[in-house]
């Protein structure tokens, strides 16, 4: 029978397919510990003393984030908070809201919530039911990336984690490069920085969707395991299923593709790097590279639909 390949306890929770290797509870939970840490390390993601914003879905990425954060803060390393987004979106996002919350509490880390409905006047459900020409996964994330660089500033962080793993990054690499757009393709990496923004990191880059699922599991962390009901219509979703798909055969699929942009990355982000200048949202007064930001471009779209 297979144990553990570290310390040999026969009750073993996975058995990975790249590998080989199985591990026990407390292995896996050391193991993927150890290698976020070992990402920050190599990425230099985090100083020492930084105020580390946390974007807390309650999802399992954002959660188990802020689990592995949180031993850092214990140690005093960094300073921690987190902000909740309520897009809006019936029968699916209170629950996360609630787990975000109780987390937050039971860490005793400042915490706010803040809504669609609040900052723009619509709920992602009214946006979507009434003028639905983009896709709502394009309105979230703009909106939503509003939201996340004003707690930024409002906190006082000098960085913003977010809950990313290895599908998630390999699927934004795939999406646009299929779709051309190589200037999203040159800001995509483990650390996001610019003249005007609240840098960004992603410590679970290097961490599979479903080892991070499972960190949750093992640790016995309160998650919102619900999608979203709009995540089916999403082009993402579609890319989601291929490399799924082509993981059955080829398991590191996913870490070569992510591995092979990082290696091309720096050319690209060369050739890019100048292209957004930064000036003022005619609108918002908001870091724009165009005369509106993209909030206000498509909150005046909306408005004349
Ligand atoms: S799936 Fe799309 S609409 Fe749903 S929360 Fe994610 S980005 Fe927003
Ligand atoms: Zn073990
Ligand atoms: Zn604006």
């Amino acid at each position: 029978m297979e144990s553990c390949s570290k310390c040999g306890d026969p009750k073993i929770i996975i058995k990975r397919k790249q590998s080989g290797q199985a591990l026990c509870k407390n292995c896996f939970i050391e193991n993927v510990q150890k290698k976020v840490i070992k990402t920050i390390k190599k990425e230099e993601l985090i100083n020492k003393g930084d105020k580390i914003l946390v974007a807390l879905s309650g999802g399992k990425d954002s959660v188990a984030l802020l689990d592995i954060l949180y031993t850092f803060y214990e140690k005093k390393v960094i300073d921690l908070c987190a902000v909740t987004i309520d897009e809006g979106i019936d029968k699916y996002r209170d629950e996360g809201v609630k787990i975000a919350t109780d987390y937050a509490k039971e860490l005793g880390i400042e915490h706010e919530i803040v809504s669609f409905k609040d900052s723009f006047g619509l709920t992602l459900d009214e946006i979507m039911a009434n003028h639905n020409h983009r896709g709502s996964c394009s309105y979230c994330g703009v909106f939503r990336r509003r939201i996340i660089n004003k707690s930024a500033e409002k906190l006082g962080a000098d960085k913003i984690a977010t809950g990313h793993n290895l599908d998630d990054e390999t699927q934004a690499i795939l999406m646009n490069y299929l779709e051309g757009n190589i200037n999203n393709l040159s800001k995509i990496g483990p650390k996001i920085e610019s003249k005007v923004f609240t840098p960004k990191i992603k410590p679970l880059r290097e961490i599979p969707e479903y080892e991070v699922g499972l960190y949750g599991v093992a640790k016995d962390l309160n998650v919102h395991r619900a999608s979203c009901p709009y995540a089916n219509t999403s082009f993402r979703m579609e890319i989601s299923k291929v490399m799924k798909q082509l993981s059955e055969n080829h398991p590191t699929i996913m870490y070569s593709t992510l591995k092979g942009f990082d290696k091309i990355k720096i050319a690209i982000k060369n050739q890019y790097s100048n292209v957004n200048s930064f000036g003022k949202c005619e609108i918002c007064g908001e870091p724009s590279s165009g005369s509106l930001c993209q909030a206000c471009s498509f909150l005046k779209e909306l408005q004349f639909e």
